[in-house]
C-alpha cells in the first residue's frame, strides 16, 4: 500500500480516575501493557491492584465473562503522560509535516468526561495540544523566515446541530458551497495572527461563543465539534513557489450515543445529527485506513469541511480519550472499538 495511504495515526489516552470514580469502590477496567497496548476488561486475577480500594471479596459467576480485548494502537499513554508529552510524540512531527507541504489534521475523540477539551486546550498551568503546537510552529516558522515567508490565519468553527457557525465572530450560521478548490465556507474571513499568544486570547474568544447545553448526562457536555484551522501561506523568498497547507484541530463532540442522554425533542435533534457527523467522520476514516477510493465525505458538515484535510496526501492523528474506570465500561468500550477500526489497516 502506498504510504500516502496508511497516514493514520490512533493513540489512546487513558485519563486519571476523576473524584467520583475516586470515592466509588470500583474496578479498574483498563490494564496498560506496554507503550502500544492496552488490555480492555481484563480478569481480576490478572492484576491484584486493578481495584482501587479492596479486592472483591467473591466472584459472582453468573455475571458475564470479562471480555478480556487485548488492543494494540500506535501508542498508548498512561495516566501519568502529560500534554507535552503527547505533544512532543504526536504532535510536534505533524508541524513538520505541515511545513513540508502536507495538510494535518489532530482528531480528539471520546465521551464526554473523557477528556478531549483538556488534551485540546488543557488549563492555566498545564496547555493543550492546540498550543503547544501553535508555539511550536511559530518557532519553527520563525527559523525559517530567512528562506520563506509566511502568512498564517486561523479560523474557529462549531459544527453544532449539522449548523456551521464562526466561533470568532458572531453571524449567523454559514453556508458551505463546492467550488473546483473543494468545500468553502461562505463568507468566512481569516483573522491572522503572528504569536502563540495571541492564539490563546483568540480561543479564549471562540470558546466564550460555544454552544454549551447542560444534559442529563453531564452537565459541562458540549454536543458540538469544535474546528480550530490554521491555514499557513508560504512563499519561497528565491523563486516566490506559494504553497498553502491547513492544520486543523478538532474537539469533537462527546461520542456518548444519544439514547444514554434521555433526550427528548431538541437533545434529541442534537444527539442525531452528532451521531451524523461522528459516524460518517468514522466511515471516511475507515474507507480511507482501508484504502478505498470512494470516500464519503459529503455525508456530514464536519467531514465537507474537513474533505481536504482528511486522506489523500494528509496526516491524521486521532487521539481516543477514555477513563478506566468501571462506571464508564460503555463509553471506554464504544471509543476503543471506533479508534481501533480507524486504525485497521
Ligand atoms: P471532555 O472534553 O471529553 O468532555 P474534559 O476534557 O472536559 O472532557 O475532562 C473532564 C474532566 O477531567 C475535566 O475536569 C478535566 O480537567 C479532567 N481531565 C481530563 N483529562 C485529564 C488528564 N489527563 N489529567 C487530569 N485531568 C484530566
Ligand atoms: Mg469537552
Amino acid at each position: 500500500m502506498p504510504a500516502e495511504q496508511t497516514n493514520i495515526k490512533v493513540v489512546v489516552r487513558v485519563r486519571p480516575y476523576n473524584k467520583r470514580e475516586q470515592e466509588q469502590n470500583q474496578r479498574c477496567i483498563i490494564k496498560v501493557m506496554d507503550s502500544s497496548a492496552l488490555l480492555f476488561d481484563p480478569d481480576e486475577e490478572d492484576d491484584e491492584f486493578f481495584f482501587q480500594g479492596s479486592k472483591q471479596q467473591y466472584r459472582d459467576i453468573s455475571k458475564r465473562m470479562n471480555k478480556k480485548l487485548s488492543m494494540d494502537f500506535d501508542r498508548v499513554f498512561d495516566t501519568e503522560n502529560s500534554n507535552q508529552d503527547i505533544f512532543t510524540e504526536c504532535t510536534a512531527p505533524l508541524v513538520d509535516s505541515a511545513l513540508n507541504g502536507y495538510n494535518c489534521s489532530v482528531f480528539v475523540y471520546g465521551a464526554t468526561g473523557a477528556g478531549k477539551t483538556f488534551t485540546m486546550l488543557g488549563s492555566d498551568s498545564c496547555p493543550g495540544l492546540t498550543f503547544l503546537t501553535m508555539r511550536d510552529l511559530f518557532e519553527k516558522i520563525e527559523a525559517q523566515q530567512d528562506v520563506r515567508k509566511f502568512e498564517v490565519g486561523v479560523s474557529y468553527l462549531e459544527v453544532y446541530n449539522e449548523h456551521v457557525m464562526n466561533l470568532l465572530t458572531k453571524t449567523g450560521p454559514l453556508k458551505l458551497r463546492e467550488d473546483s478548490n473543494g468545500v468553502v465556507v461562505s463568507g468566512l474571513v481569516l483573522t491572522p495572527i503572528h504569536s502563540a499568544e495571541e492564539l490563546l486570547r483568540l480561543l479564549e474568544l471562540g470558546n466564550a461563543n460555544r454552544t454549551q447545553h447542560p444534559t442529563d448526562a453531564n452537565a459541562e457536555s458540549s454536543r458540538s465539534h469544535a474546528i480550530f484551522q490554521v491555514h499557513i501561506r508560504m512563499t519561497d523568498r528565491k523563486t516566490g513557489t506559494k504553497r498553502t497547507v491547513k492544520l486543523s484541530m478538532i474537539d469533537l463532540a462527546g461520542s456518548e450515543r444519544a439514547a444514554s442522554t434521555k433526550g427528548i425533542g431538541m437533545r434529541f435533534k442534537e444527539g442525531a445529527s452528532i451521531n451524523k457527523s461522528l459516524l460518517a467522520l468514522g466511515n471516511c476514516i475507515n474507507k480511507l485506513a482501508d484504502g478505498l477510493k470512494h470516500i464519503p465525505y459529503r455525508d456530514s458538515n464536519l467531514t465537507r469541511i474537513l474533505k481536504d484535510s482528511l486522506g489523500g496526501n494528509c496526516r491524521t492523528l486521532m487521539v481516543a480519550n477514555v477513563s478506566m474506570s468501571s462506571l464508564t465500561y460503555e463509553d471506554t468500550y464504544n471509543t476503543l472499538k471506533y479508534a481501533s477500526r480507524a486504525k485497521k489497516i
